[in-house]
């Protein structure tokens, strides 16, 4: 028997949550696992953290984090996987990565835990979609995306692999060393090793509400992918440079010798129109690109938290503060003068108050945001 942590993130799902527990709730019974649920409301504007509250009033296994906003999914994911991390102690833990409308059958988390029980080798299960129920052109276009991401990069990307996964809480604790600001799961997930079994399974229909990722999203979602993942755009615009030079070079020489050979040769004014718009052209694409890389590079050093936590349930309060929350013993050396400002292993930033040294106590730290300034954290040795 192991104990299952099922991270949901949810956003404007409220007619899909009960349901989608009871469903949970008639699985773990067939399955002699012991569940238990955190929910993400990411910002949702349809009452979904009250039904998350109700759901909890009667349910003593349901914590609940409500973000200030929508942060989006993997923001979701972060705050959930951080809860899980908390307080485990056995190695039949595992945490799982699930939608909350229901299109992942909960059926499969029990398969993916009896899969971690009997092969202790394996760390963590993807699920990944037999068949894509899409239409052929978001197929190809998906296909294409992978293709493109896994040759591009270093890190490998299997095909069709959906965030829906469970993993030892050894494999959570490694993604949650990634402190990135532009989060993309996919290649976190990777990125960190460990040996992953990669499971089929069949995506059922949404049961309230539509998807909200539109063609725009998913293409943005793809560039952060990629973005994040490789840097291979910036050498295709180097080697784009190359070959336009070596061309031009060749231009060149023709005309010296054409005109050396021949006389001078007037006409040629749309050809040099032609060329000033294509070199143009092709230096605003590689300064969107580069510009890419430097914008990420701009909002990874601003160091901001990627969620404002509003209300918890089931967290005590002085936790729920998740970007900014300090409760351990300090692990590494945070070094500085009292009163600048340090990121931790985990991003995690502030003041310093008092000089803290590896492995102590902290007494006492002031958070670095806005949004909570003058607020001062306890740390709590565990
Ligand atoms: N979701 C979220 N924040 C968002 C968008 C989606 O937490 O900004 C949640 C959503 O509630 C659902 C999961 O992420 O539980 C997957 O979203 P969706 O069903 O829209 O995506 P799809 O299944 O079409 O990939
Ligand atoms: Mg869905």
């Amino acid at each position: 028997m192991s104990k299952i942590t099922l991270v949901i993130p949810a956003y404007n799902e409220k007619q899909n949550i009960g349901p989608f527990l009871n469903r949970c709730q008639d699985v773990e019974k067939e399955s002699g696992h012991r569940f238990s649920y955190v929910f993400i409301d990411d910002g949702s504007g349809d009452g979904t953290f009250d039904e998350i509250s109700r759901l909890a009033g009667s349910n003593s296994n349901i914590r609940g984090i409500k973000f200030s906003r929508n942060f989006g999914k993997e923001a979701g994911i972060l705050a959930g996987l951080r809860e899980c991390v908390k307080d485990y102690n056995s190695q039949h833990e595992y945490t799982v990565i699930i939608d909350a409308d229901l299109q992942q059958d909960p059926k499969y988390v029990v398969q993916m835990a009896n899969f971690l029980d009997n092969n202790p080798d394996y760390d963590c299960v993807a699920c990944y979609q037999k068949d894509r129920k899409e239409s052929g052109f978001m197929k190809f276009m998906k296909k294409r995306f992978y293709k493109m991401i896994d040759e591009s990069s270093d890190t490998h990307f299997e095909e069709n692999v959906s965030d829906f996964r469970m993993m030892r809480m050894e494999m959570v604790e490694a993604v949650l060393q990634l402190g990135e600001y532009h989060r993309f799961s996919k290649g976190i997930f990777s990125w960190v090793g460990f040996n992953t079994y990669y499971m089929p399974y069949e995506v059922e229909e949404r049961l309230h509400g539509t998807t909200t990722w539109t063609f725009s999203k998913l293409f943005k979602y793809g560039v952060d992918g990629i973005i994040g993942f490789s840097t291979a755009p910036l050498r295709a615009s180097t080697w784009l440079g190359i070959i336009t030079s070596v061309v031009a070079l060749v231009l060149l020489l023709y005309s010296v010798i054409k005109t050396i050979a021949f006389g001078r040769d007037v006409p040629g004014f749309a050809t040099i129109v032609c060329l000033i718009l294509i070199m143009g052209g092709v230096q605003m694409i590689l300064l969107g690109i580069m510009g890419e890389y430097i914008s990420r590079i701009f909002m990874e050093s601003k160091k901001r938290p990627i969620y404002i936590v509003k209300d918890t349930i089931g967290i005590s309060k002085d936790n729920s503060f998740s970007n900014n929350r300090f409760d351990k013993t300090v692990e590494g050396t945070i070094t500085g003068e009292t009163g600048n400002r340090f990121s931790d292993a985990d991003s995690r930033t502030g003041f310093i108050i008092n000089d803290i040294k590896k492995g102590e106590e902290v007494p006492e730290v002031q958070d670095g945001s806005d949004d909570y300034d003058n607020t001062e954290f306890k740390w709590e040795k565990i």
